[in-house]
Order: structure tokens, then C-alpha cells, then sequence
């Protein structure tokens, strides 16, 4: 399949074709992807951001577009999977997902737990949470820390294509 890198500079219109055999998943290979074909892919753990830059000069821009990426040919099996990034997750999957989007540091299933469920008043919120929380590191969604506990995957899945 191919997918079209796009400078990250809002003001630079360049792109690129690159062939690949499946779509980048997490930040760290669209920043491989793009130093691979010649291109800049920078990675900024504290603003959780992967991008790309067509070269020297739009990195040092230090702006920032979540356009950076863009699927352009699909196969038909990627395209039932892909078309809405989420629609592998369970509502439950959803929820913390998009609640550890929220955050930038990795928090405990206790906290995840009391924080989505407080009207079940669980007796252990971190039950409720763990499998939910592994399920989604399997899946790609989630980072788990020594400490077993969560953050979120700011990656390409996130930026919507
Ligand atoms: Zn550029």
C-alpha cells in the first residue's frame, strides 16, 4: 500500500509517496518511515507528538500540523479495519482510551477504575481496569509502565486516518 508523508510545517505543502506493507501504528515508526526516504520524523515525548518534516529548515519552524500523514491506497481488509480507527474497541475500551488521552502521565488502574466507574462504588476499581487497560496495550492503544500502569499511545492511530 502507499501512504503519503506530508511536511508537518502548516505552511509547506510538500509530500511524499512510500510504499509501505501496512500502515505506521505507533509514533516511533512514522518517525522511522520518514528518516528512512530521507525525510525528518521527530519524536516529543513531552508533548506526545510524532512529526515529520519534508527537511532542516520546516523543522526549525517548531510548527506543528497533524497532517502528517495520509493513506492513500488501501486494500479492501485494511479498509473494514482502518476506516474508523476505533472500531476495534469495546465501549469500555473507548471510554478508558479516551480518558488516559486526557493525561500525560501514566496512572493506575485504581485511578482509572474510581474515576470512570464512581457511580458502582467498585470494590476494586483496579479489577475493573486492569484487563480492559491490557487488552488495549495488546491492541496498540496503550503504553503500560514497570509500575503497571497506563498511558496512552500518542501515535498516528490518534491523528484520525
Ligand atoms: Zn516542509
Amino acid at each position: 500500500m502507499e501512504i503519503k508523508l506530508c511536511c508537518c510545517n502548516p505552511k509547506c505543502d510538500k509530500a511524499l509517496l512510500v510504499e509501505v506493507n501496512r500502515p505506521p501504528q505507533f509514533g516511533f515508526e512514522l518517525a522511522g518511515l520518514a528518516n528512512d526516504v530521507g525525510w525528518i520524523g521527530i519524536i516529543d515525548m513531552g508533548k506526545h507528538i510524532t512529526a515529520v518534516y519534508c527537511c532542516e529548515a520546516c523543522l526549525k519552524t517548531g510548527k506543528f500540523t497533524k497532517n502528517h500523514i495520509i493513506m492513500t491506497k488501501q486494500t479492501p481488509e485494511t479498509q473494514a479495519t482502518n476506516s474508523d480507527g476505533e472500531n476495534d474497541l469495546s465501549m469500555n475500551e473507548k471510554s478508558i482510551y479516551h480518558y488516559l488521552q486526557k493525561n500525560t502521565e501514566f496512572v493506575s488502574p485504581s485511578v482509572i477504575g474510581r474515576d470512570l466507574m464512581p457511580d458502582y462504588n467498585l470494590s476494586s476499581p483496579s479489577a475493573w481496569a486492569s484487563p480492559i487497560c491490557k487488552r488495549l496495550v495488546k491492541k496498540g492503544y496503550l503504553l503500560r509502565n514497570e509500575r503497571g500502569h497506563y498511558k496512552s499511545i500518542m501515535g498516528v492511530k490518534q491523528l484520525g486516518y
